[in-house]
């Protein structure tokens, strides 16, 4: 996700931050601070207030950290590669880069999320009836927090695709039905229904009165529609692509450069004159690395003439490269994995061709037209 900070690292999986994620602490810090704890608990110092609002902001934070988690640790567990966790505005999202093979799996990735918020909601429970009687202040943040996990565990319950509840829904009609994509049609179908639900109840509430509260909802509920819309688009997008080699949409003949060229030899000779953002590296007729426009704009124009294409390429070992018989969709996974809009097209050892986005998605567009989804 765009605009994101990186936070750390647990059991190999990146955990970011969207910048976005900032608003809804802000928020939620400030209707714990000057709602809900003054109207549960009345008479504290306003520091007080705040300062509670600001940890039992954080550990919300924490509970939807190990929601997700348990999500990705189950996912690792059947094989599904994880690359992160991005808390943002709603919440949460695991970025999983393949959907799982069968339903039983998928039952069972989705199924822990809410899972893990019952047993957090549950835990914090158990901890407020021991020790809220210690001091106010631990127990008005137990309280919010089994409050929460529970509303987060019941809000993720209802079968709206891509919530978990909508993919546990989609698990059971794909094991029904034997064919993901109908069954991922009408979650995504029902998902969209609940989608515009929320946004009417949304709109209600910002007629009556409740403001914030009616905004919030719509928002959730445009969101919803357009991941249910978008996640069964992507699935359709695969259907289509699935199969189709990427010797059959790769650039042929592409120009190569040397290791040895300088910087700017190659903005002058290769990129400029041909209108190109990416070269193979070839050494001996081996593809050595890639080098970009991206890579020449990290150098300054000072050194371009010093710098050679071998010290700013992506060298062969952290470059994933393509075969002729790949298809078109690990392609894509590829580019995603690697965050690149082309790779090389390797047989050999030998550089065959280059792919990119671009090739990729004038494929699926004449693909679409002609109607031939496969
Ligand atoms: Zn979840």
């Amino acid at each position: 996700m765009r605009g994101s900070f990186r936070l750390g690292n647990v059991f190999g999986i990146e955990i970011d931050i969207n910048y976005t994620w900032l608003i809804v602490f802000v928020l939620v810090t400030w209707s714990l601070a000057a709602g809900f704890f003054p109207q549960e608990f009345p008479g504290w110092p306003i520091s007080t207030y705040w300062l509670v609002g600001v940890i039992a902001s954080l550990l919300l934070f924490a509970s939807v950290l190990l929601h997700e988690l348990a999500h990705s640790l189950v996912a690792q567990r059947e094989g599904l590669p994880i690359t992160n966790i991005t808390l943002f505005i709603f919440g949460g999202v695991s970025n999983i880069q393949r959907e799982p093979t069968n339903p039983k799996d998928e039952f069972r990735m989705a199924f822990v999320g809410p899972l893990s918020s019952i047993f957090i909601g549950v835990f914090t429970w158990v901890l407020l009836v021991i020790f809220g009687s210690v001091n106010v202040q631990l127990q008005a943040v137990l309280l919010y927090l089994t409050i929460i996990n529970l509303m987060l565990a019941a809000f993720n319950l209802i079968p709206a695709f891509p919530l978990d509840g909508g993919r546990v829904f989609r698990s059971i009609v794909w094991w029904a039905t034997h064919s993901l994509t109908r069954a991922t049609r009408i979650a995504s179908a029902v998902g969209q229904g609940f989608g515009y639900l929320i946004i009417f109840v949304g709109l209600l509430l910002l007629f009556t009165g409740n403001f914030l509260g009616g905004v919030w909802l719509v928002l959730i509920g445009w969101f919803l529609t357009y991941a249910a819309e978008s996640s069964y688009r992507q699935l359709v997008v695969q259907e289509t692509l699935r199969g189709i080699p990427v010797r059959d949409m790769m650039a042929q003949d592409v120009p190569t450069v040397t290791p040895n060229v300088t910087v700017r030899e190659l903005v002058d000779r290769y990129i400029l004159p041909r209108n190109i953002r990416a070269l193979p590296v070839v050494h001996d007729s081996q593809l050595v690395g890639m080098v970009t426009l991206s890579d020449v704009q990290h150098v300054s124009q000072e050194e371009w003439d010093t710098t050679d294409v071998g010290r700013i390429m992506t060298p062969r070992e952290r470059l994933h490269a393509l075969a002729p018989q790949d298809d078109a969709v690990q392609a894509l996974e590829a580019m995603g994995e690697q965050d690149v809009n082309q790779l090389p097209v390797v047989s050999d050892g030998k550089v065959v061709g280059l792919v990119t986005r671009g090739h990729i998605i004038r494929l699926l567009q004449v693909r679409q037209d002609l109607g031939a989804r496969r």
